[in-house]
């Protein structure tokens, strides 16, 4: 994709809307999504004080991709459990308690396979060999662990790998349910009754942007942290309360460890939008200022902001499974 591709709307997206109305859920791209955040992280890594991380991420991100393209079939609800999360208003694929295929433990075990085939700096290589040789066991216990917020007993080294992992089986699963729900009408993922967190995982979201493309110009939607699907909310309301009254809008300075680019900084596109009512913030990504923004990459490129947010006391409403923290001086992960 070059810089100045405008991103067309995928039929899945034009089947999404719903009589010319902001189509309520974008959903993730199989070809495209971890391929262009591979490129974004490294395109951002260039000159940043995190270069080796964001490379780091480069590197899953592309293995990521791989995995979308070799995960096998693997069990999706069927009509009526889907009938009956949506009578209920509730996600039909949740983090917390869908029982996860063991086709994710394979992943996981390629995504490390092919890391360490790349080479890795002397730290990470013995994350990825502790891996290797974990048990079922063992990641299925730090799997629960991340995907329930609980921090005591997470391994921080590992949990960005094991994270990815889950990323790409939610991900591929949400496609899944598509590719086998095909004809369900209503589609198969709708409104639930929190508007905060995923229709399909009730994950919260990493961050949200404003997109560009045809229907979805302009409109704001969450990027969930695990399976990848954004869903619309309204621009200036605030995605922890949906207050409207007291949001703001706070960008980095010029100079504070971002490097200028051609086309636009960090900065330009990326804001943390807070919200005065419920003293949360959650950052947002512009398509505008700059096409290629990733809500997942961009967040980590500025966590410069986050503390500059943290110094008025405020709390980080959305998670990024990629960098997640230990302790509670650091930004609030916001575990489900
Ligand atoms: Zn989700
Ligand atoms: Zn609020």
């Amino acid at each position: 994709m070059t810089e100045a591709t405008i991103r067309v709307m995928t039929p899945e997206e034009i089947a999404a809307r719903a009589g010319g109305e902001t189509p309520f859920v974008v959903w993730p791209r199989r070809e495209e999504l971890f391929a262009e955040r591979s490129v974004r992280a490294r395109q951002l890594a260039a000159g940043h004080p995190m270069r080796d991380f964001l490379i780091f991420v480069a590197d899953i991100a592309q293995q990521q991709h791989e995995l979308l393209r070799w995960f096998p079939s693997v069990p999706v609800p069927d009509k009526a459990a889907l009938a009956r999360a949506a009578a209920d208003g509730v996600a039909p694929l949740p983090a917390t308690t869908w029982q996860r295929d063991p086709a994710w433990r394979e992943g996981l075990r390629r995504m490390v396979a092919g890391l360490r085939a790349r080479g890795a700096t002397p730290t990470a290589a013995a994350t990825l060999e502790a891996l290797a040789a974990a048990s079922d066991e063992h990641l299925e216990l730090q799997a629960d662990r991340l995907l329930n917020g609980v921090m005591t007993g997470l391994d921080l080294a590992a949990a960005p790998l094991i994270a990815a992992a889950l990323q790409a089986y939610w991900t591929h699963l949400v496609l899944e349910v598509q590719r086998v729900h095909a004809e369900l009408r209503p589609a198969p993922f709708g409104r639930t009754r929190d508007a905060t967190t995923c229709p399909c995982c009730a994950s919260l979201p990493t961050a949200s942007i404003t997109r560009l493309s045809a229907e979805t110009s302009g409109q704001r939607y969450l990027h969930c942290a695990l399976c990848s699907t954004q869903w619309h909310l309204v621009r200036i309301h605030c995605a922890h309360c949906g207050g409207n009254q007291r949001i703001a809008y706070q960008t980095l300075e010029p100079h504070a460890g971002v490097e200028s680019r051609p086309g636009g900084t960090v900065r330009d596109a990326v804001q943390a939008e807070t919200c005065d009512d419920c003293n949360h913030y959650l950052k947002i990504v512009h398509m505008a200022k700059d096409t290629q923004v990733d809500p997942v990459v961009d967040d980590l490129a500025s966590i410069a902001l986050d503390l500059l947010v943290a110094e008025t006391g405020k709390q980080r409403h959305g998670v990024n499974l990629l960098l997640l923290f230990g302790d509670s001086a650091a930004p609030d992960t916001g575990g489900p």
